[in-house]
């Protein structure tokens, strides 16, 4: 095996322990997408009938999927919170994921050749 071709592998296997270390710091994950909303509550004599900084809120709502099909679900906003960094950690997963699919491909390459 040439030198070159070592260093190749090398670097890959690197590169997929540093995406396993990575998903490995987290612990939230959720897939979907967290919507921050206020309201009016139709009593014209509150002040939300006439004041857009007075309307009532902010409430959170989740939205996913499951099994095909749409769901919603409200949050407090402290579960919104943790909500947000589950939600960036499956993205991030995602790509870390591709990253690795790469890596794979190319170390497949390398230890079996044609
Ligand atoms: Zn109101």
């Amino acid at each position: 095996m040439p030198h070159s071709e070592s260093r190749a592998r090398a670097r890959a296997e690197a590169k997929i322990v540093a995406i396993q270390q990575t998903i490995a710091t987290m612990q939230y994950l959720a897939s979907g997408t967290l919507l921050k909303r206020t309201k009016v509550c139709g009593n014209p004599a509150c002040r939300c009938a006439h004041d857009p900084t007075a309307r009532h809120g902010p409430y959170y709502e989740w939205s996913y999927l499951k099994a095909g099909r749409l769901h919603h679900r409200s949050l407090t906003p402290k579960q919104a919170e943790l909500m947000r960094q589950a939600i960036a950690n499956y993205r991030r997963t995602k790509k870390l994921l591709r990253a690795w699919e790469v890596q794979t491909q190319k170390l497949i390459e390398l230890n079996a050749p044609e």
